[in-house]
């Protein structure tokens, strides 16, 4: 994929980048190694006020850089301003916690013959991030806060079609008073991270993005014996129950399945519908998305816009075709419209049966698959059968079925009446085939660090 802006509203490439010569790619390597040398011993409040300054920058550019990621990606711009208001949040959380996070954990020394014992937290390197253009400010940045605030070096490879948004993040730092080279962007393809993985200046990776993706960083990482966190696909299950709020709970189904029109790793993409309000559910949920309004992501009155790039749209629309083909049921949407750009309209489909390919994968645009079932027992066994294992929904007022399902949903995350989402407060990750490790809160602190063990006798 060339590295380049290519506007998802008219599908005119807007800028093109050139890749990184291996000299070039080679200079960064090095300049990150020496980076990560000295940046390791500045002291964590100094790392916090860095972290400020990037936050006050960013405050200051919210317009621009919402602007910027509209035109890469095509989210509304409003969608746009609320990333940005996140990533903001995520650094100032970063500079105000990470450092109790970067505390040393005292142990109990007699038990083990010791004077003393404790856990120390360092910084292990030099850590590549691979990231996705779905949030691409927050996605990258819930990995740089607190790797950074961790003392660690970042070497972010974006997706191609966000280098404007991954050229700003590497300003930001820089600009915000981090040491040179601390965060450096490399302009490289897809095929370029094997290199940049097996080099022995890089300590480790996470990688957010698809299942393919995933395996290849996960099996290069594994031979070189690396560190890996990968946040992979997701096709969460949305189970809605009798004793909910309707009005509440179709507003929500409706942002979960539209928000960055449609391509979002978490959020509801399986519907499931207790049978007594199933009707309701479907005729309330469909005239919600009917209503959205479709057009260019920088209008005001705009609720979805395009796709991000043409394959994506192409993906979207043989997946929603494989399963009308073999019998589901189209209740809105499903059609490709015409005219310029690479939009595709909120659709809602039932009847979904394992043989289509939708009811085992995930569909990274706006369409939703609804059923109706007879108990959270069943929902629960329909939504456990798929591969992916990221969030998970549940709308209930009864304590019984919170407790069920808490229990037994296969997902890195439960919701229970609210839109599964990031915060940089707590956890984010999953399970299964939706990948490993956490991000976020000090558990994602931690991933990237040496928890050393002292013993001193
Ligand atoms: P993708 O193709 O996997 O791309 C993501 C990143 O990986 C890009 O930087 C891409 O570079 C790079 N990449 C692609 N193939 C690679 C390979 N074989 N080796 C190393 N790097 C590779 O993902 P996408 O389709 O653009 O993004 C959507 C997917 O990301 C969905 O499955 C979505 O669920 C997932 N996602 C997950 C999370 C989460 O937190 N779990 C969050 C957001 C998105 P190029 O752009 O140069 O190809």
């Amino acid at each position: 994929m060339a590295i380049a802006t290519t506007s998802p509203v008219t599908g005119e490439v807007l800028r093109s980048f050139d890749e990184l010569t291996p000299e070039e790619l080679e200079d960064k390597l090095a300049r990150a190694a020496a980076a990560a040398a000295s940046y390791r011993l500045t002291g964590v409040e100094q790392r916090a006020e860095w972290l400020q300054h990037a936050a006050d920058r960013l405050e200051k550019e919210v317009e621009s850089v919402s602007g910027m990621i509209t035109t890469e990606m095509g989210k509304t711009f409003r969608a746009a301003e609320q990333e940005v208001a996140k990533c903001i949040h995520g650094l100032r959380f970063y500079a105000a916690e990470g450092p109790a996070f970067l505390r040393d954990l005292e142990g109990d020394g007699e038990r083990v013959g010791a004077k003393q014992t404790f856990v120390t937290y360092q910084p292990i390197g030099v850590v590549l991030a691979v990231m996705p253009w779905n949030l691409p400010l927050w996605q990258a940045m819930r990995f740089a806060a607190p790797a950074l605030m961790a003392g660690n070096v970042g070497l972010l490879k974006h997706a191609s079609n966000v280098p404007q948004c991954a050229l700003y993040l590497e300003e930001l730092f820089r600009d915000a008073g981090f040491p040179d080279d601390v965060f450096q962007t490399l302009l490289i393809s897809a095929r370029r991270v094997e290199q940049v993985l097996r080099d022995p200046r890089v300590a480790a990776a996470t990688l957010t993005g698809s299942e393919p993706a995933g395996r290849s960083v996960a099996a290069i990482a594994g031979d070189e014996i690396k560190k890996v966190v990968l946040e992979l696909g997701g096709s969460d299950p949305f189970i809605v129950m009798p004793s909910t709020n309707l009005e509440r709970a179709t507003d929500v189904a409706v942002k979960a399945r539209t928000l960055n029109n449609g391509q979002s790793c978490i959020n509801g993409k399986r519907f499931f519908v207790h049978e007594d309000i199933g009707d309701a559910f479907i005729e309330m949920f469909v005239a919600k998305m009917g209503a959205l309004v479709m057009g260019d992501p920088m209008d005001e009155g705009t609720d979805v816009g395009p796709l991000a790039t043409e394959s994506g749209r192409r993906d979207v629309a043989s997946y929603v075709d494989d399963a009308v083909a073999k019998g589901a049921t189209v209740l809105l949407g499903g059609e490709l419209p015409d005219g310029p750009g690479w939009f595709y309209p909120p659709t809602v489909l039932t009847d979904i049966t394992p043989e289509m390919r939708m009811y085992h994968e995930e569909v990274f645009g706006p369409v939703a698959q609804v059923w109706t079932v007879s108990s959270l027992e069943e929902a629960l066994q329909e939504a456990n059968g798929h591969p992916y294992g990221l969030g998970s929904n549940l709308w209930s007022e009864d304590e019984a079925e919170r407790e069920l399902f808490v229990r037994d949903v296969q997902s890195g995350m439960a919701f229970i009446n609210g839109n599964t989402t990031s915060y940089p407060e707590i956890p984010f990750g999953g399970v299964k085939r939706s990948g490993y490790g956490r991000e976020l809160s000090d558990l994602g602190m931690r991933e990237f660090m040496n928890a050393k063990t002292v013993w001193i006798g």
